[in-house]
C-alpha cells in the first residue's frame, strides 16, 4: 500500500447501550478518494464525525498521518469538512465564509480574493458572493459549503453527503469537478454517500458498510463485480 495517511484502529463508538460503529478497522492512503456506502443508519457519519473530531470513539484510536485525532478546529489540522449540519457562517457574505479558512492561515489579501473567486467559479456562485447565507437555496448554500472546504486545498477532505441538494445536472457536474481537483491536487478525500452510482462513478475504494461495519471494501469493479456478500449484492443491484 503506498504510503498511510488514515487509521481507524479497532473503533467503535457507542450511544449508551447503542453500538452504531463495531470494531472497526480501516487504512486509507495518502490521496485515495474512498467513499463510505451503506443504507441510512448503517454508521458511515458517525465514523466521519470522529474522524473530523467532533466525536470521540467509544473505543480505539483514529490517526492521521500517524497522530491521534483529538478535537483541534478541522482547518488547524488541514482538514477541510463538508457536513450537512455543518452550517455556514450566518454573518459572513458567501464570499467571507470561504475566504475564512484561508485568513485563518494568513495567507495574504490578493491571494485569497484570487482563490476565493476561483472557488466560486467551481461551484458556479460567481454572481453571489456579496450575498447572505439566509439569502441562498439549500443547493446554493451546499455549494457555498464545498468551495469553503475546498479553497485551502487541504490534505484530507471529509464529505457528508455533500452534493445531496442539488438537482441532477448540478449534480454529475459538481461529481466531475470533485473528482478533477482530487486528482490534480493529490486530496485525500474521505465521502459519504448511500448513493451507489455515485460511489461507483467517484472513488478509489468503496467501503460498503452494515450496522456499524464495513461488509466488504474495494475498487469500484470488484465491489460491482464480485460483491463478497448477500447485502453487498443486494445493496449495490439497487442502481438498477
Ligand atoms: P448513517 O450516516 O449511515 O446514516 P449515522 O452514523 O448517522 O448513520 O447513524 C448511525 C446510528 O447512530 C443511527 O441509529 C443514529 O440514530 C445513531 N446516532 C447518531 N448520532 C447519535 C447521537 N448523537 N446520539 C444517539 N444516537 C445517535
Amino acid at each position: 500500500m503506498s504510503e498511510l495517511r488514515i487509521r481507524f484502529d479497532h473503533v467503535t463508538k457507542c450511544f449508551g447501550s447503542l453500538c452504531v460503529v463495531d470494531d472497526l478497522e480501516l487504512d486509507i492512503a495518502k490521496g485515495e478518494f474512498v467513499s463510505l456506502l451503506g443504507p441510512s443508519g448503517s454508521g458511515k457519519t458517525t465514523l466521519l464525525m470522529m474522524l473530523a473530531g467532533f466525536e470521540r470513539p467509544t473505543k480505539g484510536r483514529i490517526l492521521v498521518d500517524g497522530a491521534v485525532v483529538d478535537t483541534t478546529p478541522t482547518y488547524k489540522r488541514d482538514m477541510g469538512v463538508v457536513f450537512q449540519n455543518y452550517a455556514l457562517f450566518p454573518h459572513m457574505s458567501v464570499g467571507d465564509n470561504i475566504a475564512f479558512p484561508l485568513q485563518m492561515r494568513g495567507v495574504g489579501k490578493a491571494e485569497i480574493a484570487e482563490r476565493v473567486a476561483r472557488a466560486l467559479d467551481m461551484v458556479q456562485l460567481s454572481a453571489l458572493s456579496d450575498r447572505w447565507p439566509a439569502q441562498l437555496s439549500g443547493g446554493q448554500q451546499q455549494r457555498v459549503a464545498l468551495a469553503r472546504a475546498l479553497v485551502f486545498e487541504p490534505r484530507v477532505v471529509l464529505m457528508d453527503e455533500p452534493l445531496g441538494a442539488l438537482d441532477k445536472n448540478l449534480r454529475e457536474q459538481m461529481q466531475l469537478d470533485i473528482r478533477a481537483l482530487h486528482n490534480r491536487l493529490g486530496l485525500t478525500i474521505v465521502f459519504v454517500t448511500h448513493d451507489q452510482s455515485e460511489a461507483l462513478t467517484m472513488s478509489d475504494r468503496i467501503a460498503v458498510f452494515n450496522k456499524g461495519k464495513i461488509e466488504q471494501i474495494g475498487t469500484p469493479r470488484e465491489i460491482y463485480d464480485h460483491p463478497q456478500t448477500r447485502f453487498v449484492a443486494n445493496f449495490i443491484g439497487e442502481t438498477n
